[in-house]
């Protein structure tokens, strides 16, 4: 009675701040490695090392999934670990996230086809502008909406990929709300998850993120153990071009870990 009464009244965004800590109030911590890729796909002849770090081949990333399916791993999405950190929804054995930022033609080319052999899933948090320019480079929204339509988890990395840290409240509805509703308008998704542009982002980009209710935000620190309480800040692990076929393996063990 008192949820229905507070959704009536209260704009958006109130009501989600207004649900922390925990959902129903329990707070939760779980383990899941929320894995970070960027492109996947052969490295240009003309490759510098910021190319080289953020490339995996498709040959070791076909090994990471055949890695995956070997080991029992099950894909799951954000949405399913929201479930489970703020309700207590209970995950498949041996849960992990694949998450691709940047939206890089590669991932429909190259990631969607090879997820779709393994019967997994990924999460590909776009940067919205990129595809209303129609860089070629980037995933148009036609390939975007496909990836959505085959159950592809199609999210926001914002508008423009400009950093987020030390910006007024104008630019960063823009950016957040902006991204939010162009997949909405474009892919039929709503987009509740983020990824914030290079990890960077501050108080205030915390409190509009909730405000334009981002259910989920990930950064680029390094970790797998994600508290209820700290839903716009989950740590990730990234993968690299040195990450090889079988480095998987010691990213997902996790022992390497300072927070282990
Ligand atoms: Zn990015």
């Amino acid at each position: 009675m008192l949820l229905a009464a507070a959704g009536l009244l209260c704009v958006k965004g109130t009501v989600d701040a207004q649900r922390a800590p925990g959902g129903d109030g329990t707070m939760r911590r779980i383990r899941v490695p929320i894995l970070m890729y960027h492109y996947v796909s052969p490295l240009p002849a003309d490759a510098d090392d910021t190319r080289r770090d953020l490339t995996i081949p498709p040959d070791v990333f076909a090994a990471h999934l055949q890695y995956l399916t070997d080991e029992g791993y099950h894909t799951i999405s954000l949405y399913q670990l929201y479930d489970a950190l703020m309700q207590g929804t209970t995950l498949p054995p041996k849960p992990v996230i694949l998450t691709f930022d940047d939206g890089y033609l590669d991932h429909y080319t190259s990631v969607f086809p090879a997820l779709q052999k393994y019967g997994f899933t990924g999460t590909f948090f776009v940067i919205t502008g990129r595809a209303d320019a129609g860089d070629p480079a980037y995933l148009s929204w036609a390939q975007i909406d496909a990836m959505a339509q085959a159950g592809m988890s199609m999210e926001a990395h914002t508008k423009s990929h400009l950093t987020l840290d030390a910006r007024d409240r104008d630019f960063l509805i823009y950016e957040l709300l902006g991204s939010q509703e162009s997949l909405q308008a474009h892919a039929n998704v709503p987009a509740r998850m983020l990824s914030y542009p290079v990890g960077r982002y501050d108080d205030q980009t915390l409190q509009i993120t909730r405000e334009v209710d981002y259910w989920l935000a990930v950064t680029t620190q390094s970790g797998n153990r994600l508290v209820s309480t700290s839903p716009l800040e989950l740590p990730r692990i990234r993968v690299n071009g040195a990450t090889g076929p079988t480095g998987i393996a010691y990213l997902l063990r996790g022992d390497w870990l300072d927070s282990n």
